[in-house]
């Protein structure tokens, strides 16, 4: 494997958690998202209140110029210093009565022009005084009544306010344009409303984007997790370690870190069963057998061991061929294994066809009736080689373990035994 550099080294030391990156991305997203939300809401509350309002005055003004002309027939002019239609004198409480009437809000002013001045008017200056007998502003003048077009403006200037007003131009039997009728709503009221919206607006859509990480807080944490434990899986696996566990809650994931976790589990079977069994017999190997018996002695528990070799398994090769040899050798692995299992032990290929079988908790005395046993079984198991029978036995040396030694020395006394059993004949068991 790769040595991790100094500076990889650095950079994991200073790495962030995958948290804090999912999260700081959302955030950028969302911030993203709803910061063009509020822009295109705010735009578009904008268009909807200008449009509304231009509605609205519209509307107004056209009102008290129908209702005039429904109410009082004929035509507006001026006598004495009063305004006229038809054969009415108009009076400014009369005009009161009928804005009030119109007027859906208090915002809505309206104005009746003679020509260029306001004769009746709703509008009041900076002292709270009507500004009767006041002139239009002059893009006014040149367009309504030089033109004779009715006009909204956006922004027009009346008495230092910025109003949203519509004017329709007052036209006389000759064509000649005599006067406007005016409706309009104060600019700054209407943008104090457009703002408090837009604000209300923009305090949803942060209250929504708080909501909206909090969930998804909750959500990556979950993901997050399961990554940190197959992260913590593999960091295991790779330093040798076979026995680690991922969550069930990871395992059982149905999206692509939940095959992540399944493949890795996967591999550590594989790879442990690579490492730590024999291919051939598929029992354990010497290196994974003796560390069996180290986990063991640290639990404290004691064990009878039990050196067993083939005896001229160097003639059977000979006689039948290596490949009745590794026949031979399977099939009594696969006998001592279901037996050592079933006594609680396990069993190592040693060497080439010599084993160890251990029986933890097991005394030597209880011992030795299982391998007497075991190598009966041997002793009459019919081995098969094109239909003739191969005769085996073994030859085992068994010792208990003893506290004041450690496993090399009680596998050596095991060892030992093994040898006296070859050296007085094989086919035995000696203790
Ligand atoms: P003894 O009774 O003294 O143990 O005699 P032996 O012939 O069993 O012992 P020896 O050490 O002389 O021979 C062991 C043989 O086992 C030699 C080697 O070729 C054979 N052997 C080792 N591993 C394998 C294997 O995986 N397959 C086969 N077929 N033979 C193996
Ligand atoms: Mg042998
Ligand atoms: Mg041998």
């Amino acid at each position: 494997m790769g040595k991790i550099s100094d500076k990889q080294k650095k950079k994991k030391t200073h790495k962030q958690g995958l948290t804090h990156t999912i999260l700081r991305m959302i955030t950028m997203t969302e911030i993203l998202i709803c910061a063009i939300i509020t822009i295109a809401g705010a735009a578009m509350i904008y268009i909807v209140t200008e449009n509304s309002i231009r509605t609205e005055v519209t509307y107004a003004a056209q009102t008290l110029s129908d209702i005039y002309d429904m109410e009082y027939h004929g035509e507006y002019y001026m006598k004495n210093g009063s305004l006229y239609k038809g054969s009415y004198m108009l009076t400014y409480n009369d005009f009161k009565i009928k804005t009030d009437m119109i007027a859906c809000s208090e915002d809505v002013d309206f104005t009746i022009f003679w020509d260029e001045t306001r004769t009746f008017t709703t509008v009041k200056d900076r002292n709270n005084s009507l500004i009767s007998g006041t002139r239009a502003d002059p893009k006014v003048i040149e367009n309504v009544l030089g033109m004779g077009l009715e006009y909204y403006y956006s922004r027009v200037k009346i008495s230092d306010k910025l109003y949203a007003g519509y004017y329709i131009p007052i036209v006389n039997s000759s064509a000649q344009t005599v006067g406007m009728i005016f409706a309009g709503r104060p600019y700054d009221i209407a943008k104090k409303n457009m703002t408090t919206i837009i604000l209300c607006f923009t305090l949803i859509s942060g209250m929504v984007l708080a909501v909206a990480l909090s969930v998804f807080r909750k959500f990556s944490s979950k993901l997050v997790y399961s990554l940190i434990d197959v992260r913590n899986f593999m960091e295991n696996v790779a330093g040798g370690g076979f026995n680690g566990n991922l969550q069930l809650t990871t395992l059982s994931r149905s999206d692509e870190v939940g095959d992540i976790a399944r493949s890795a589990d996967t591999l550590r079977y594989n790879l442990r069963e690579l490492v730590e069994r024999d291919p051939l017999t598929t029992l354990l190997n010497r290196r994974s057998g003796r560390r069996a018996i180290d986990e063991l002695i640290k639990k404290g528990t004691g064990y009878t061991a039990s050196m067993a070799d083939i005896d001229y398994f160097k003639k059977i090769n000979d006689t039948y061929g290596h490949a009745c040899g590794d026949m031979v050798l399977k099939e009594i692995s696969a006998l001592i294994r279901k037996q050592a299992e079933e006594k609680g032990g396990f069993v190592s290929r040693w060497g080439g066809e010599e084993f160890l079988m251990i029986l933890p908790n097991c005394s030597i005395k209880e011992a030795e009736g299982f391998f007497e046993a075991l190598l009966d079984e041997i002793r009459n198991h019919e081995f098969m080689w094109n239909d003739t029978r191969v005769p085996v036995t073994m030859t085992a040396g068994a010792v208990e373990s003893r506290t004041d030694e450690s496993p090399d020395e009680t596998i050596n006394r095991a060892d030992r035994l093994l040898y006296d059993g070859k050296k007085t004949g094989r086919n035995r068991l000696v203790i």
